[in-house]
C-alpha cells in the first residue's frame, strides 16, 4: 500500500468488569437485527413483541484496515436466551479467510463456537483469565452461557474484514442450548443449510 498513513501510538481504556470504553463508540446488536439466527423462531418473535433487547455490543477502534495494523477492542455478550438457545454474537468468517484472531476473556463464561468451511467444528470454553486462539479459516461466535455479561478482548489483522453473510445464510453446524439439567449442551443445528 503506497498511501499508508501510520497511526500514532496511543493508549485507551477498557473497563475490566463491563468492557466499556469511555473513549470509543460501541456497535450495538439488538435482537431485531438477528432475524433467522436463532433456532426457535416463535420464542424470537415472542421476545420482540415485548422488547428489543441488546444481545451484544462491541468496541472496535478506527485503525487503518491494512495488513500492517492490528484492530482490537472488546466484545460484550449479555446473558439471556431465545427459547433454550443462549445469547450469542452473529459469528463471522474473516473476508480475508486466512487471518487469525485472539480473544482473551475478562469476565463471564461461555463458549467460542468455531467451524471451518470444510465442516470441522469446535466449542472452546471462554472463562476469565483464559485466551482462545482462532486460527485462520475458522468462523467464530461468542456464546454467553452464564448469568453475567461475557466480556472478551480481541485483536486481529487490520485488513481481515467481516464476512457475516455466510453464517446469516447457512447458520452454524452446531448450536449451544440449555440442556435438561440446566447445563449447556451442544446439539446439531436442524436448520443448517448445506
Ligand atoms: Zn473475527
Amino acid at each position: 500500500m503506497d498511501n499508508y498513513i501510520p497511526v500514532n501510538p496511543f493508549t485507551i481504556g477498557f473497563d475490566l468488569k463491563t468492557g466499556i470504553s469511555q473513549e470509543a463508540q460501541s456497535t450495538k446488536r439488538p435482537l431485531s437485527k438477528m432475524s433467522g439466527m436463532y433456532n426457535d423462531t416463535d420464542a424470537f418473535q415472542e421476545i420482540l413483541e415485548k422488547e428489543d433487547p441488546v444481545v451484544y455490543e462491541f468496541y472496535e477502534l478506527k485503525i487503518p484496515n491494512t495488513d500492517k495494523d492490528l484492530l482490537f477492542g472488546t466484545s460484550i455478550t449479555y446473558p439471556g436466551k431465545v427459547g433454550k438457545e443462549y445469547y450469542m454474537t452473529k459469528g463471522h468468517f474473516h473476508e480475508v479467510l486466512d487471518t487469525a484472531e485472539v480473544y482473551y476473556t475478562l469476565s463471564g463464561e461461555g463458549y467460542m463456537l468455531m467451524e471451518t468451511p470444510e465442516g470441522e467444528w469446535t466449542a472452546e470454553p471462554l472463562s476469565a483469565g483464559k485466551a482462545v486462539y482462532v486460527p485462520p479459516r475458522w468462523a467464530h461466535r461468542s456464546i454467553n452461557t452464564g448469568n453475567i455479561p461475557l466480556i472478551t478482548f480481541f485483536t486481529f489483522r487490520g485488513d481481515a474484514g467481516h464476512d457475516y453473510g455466510t453464517i446469516e445464510q447457512k447458520g452454524y453446524r452446531r448450536l449451544i442450548v440449555e440442556g435438561k439439567d440446566g447445563k449447556p449442551e451442544i446439539i446439531e443445528n436442524p436448520k443448517w443449510k448445506q
